[in-house]
């Protein structure tokens, strides 16, 4: 059986309510260890977004290799996320937004979306987790002029590298959204690698990441991976 590398996108990780989660962007603890614990039995090697960097050949990496990937930085990730990693021995990638630290996620309700303030950004990434640029203020990069663009990539690469002592090397692009003079900015800032959203082809400046199902377990996100239901949830 051949199996391309996987990389998943989650967001927070809780029991939240669903008048907390309207969009459905938080998944049960239960249901997320259920996913990762199926890649772990399909046989998939885990490892992080910068670790894709190390192989010295082309995009992708060797098939078989699985990713777990967490945008916008939630405390979730801190709080529940690094906790049932770590027991699976798995390590994370986390894109978090330096502009936004403490602040209230956007489609996220209650307690279930408050986001990570820089303490507790800089104690994920002291527990071994890896971080990375969410850009500074969650905004559609497309829509930004140039000298916009530029600082929201720039000043949330510099204000991770303060936090972590270590080069930021990978952006999540917020939204998933992207374009040819996003790219190319990104690659500008110095980012070696560009997450995306959804299908298609492996490029570093823009790799495809799959949405991990957020209410369900692992025989969904099985179906997802033999590409039966690809765009389910
Ligand atoms: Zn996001």
């Amino acid at each position: 059986m051949i199996r391309p590398p996987t990389v998943l996108v989650h967001h927070g990780v809780g029991d939240a309510a669903p008048e907390s989660d309207p969009v459905g962007l938080v998944v049960p603890p239960d249901k997320l260890r259920s996913q990762l614990r199926l890649l772990l039995r399909l046989g998939y090697r885990f490892c992080t977004a910068e670790d894709l960097l190390a192989d010295s050949g082309p995009l992708p990496p060797a098939s078989g290799t699985a990713c777990i990937t967490f945008d916008d930085g939630l405390t979730s990730d801190l709080h529940v996320t690094a906790p049932l990693l770590e027991k699976l021995a798995i390590r994370g990638s986390f894109y978090v937004c330096p502009g936004l630290w403490g602040r209230q996620h956007a489609s996220i309700n209650g307690d279930a979306g408050r986001l990570l303030d820089r303490d507790g950004a800089a104690e994920l990434s002291e527990r071994g987790m890896e971080l990375g640029s969410h850009a500074m203020t969650h905004s559609d990069l497309r829509k930004l002029d140039d000298a916009a663009l530029e600082d929201e990539l720039a000043e949330s690469k510099s204000a991770i590298e303060d936090l972590t002592g270590r080069p930021c090397r990978v952006i999540a692009y917020p939204f998933g959204l992207h374009d040819e003079r996003v790219e190319s900015a990104a690659v500008r800032a110095g980012y070696e690698l560009g997450l995306g959203w959804g299908p298609g082809h492996w490029r570093r400046e823009a790799v495809p990441r799959m949405p991990g199902p957020p209410r369900h377990g692992a025989l969904r996100l099985g179906l997802k991976l033999l590409g039966i239901r690809r765009s389910a949830r």
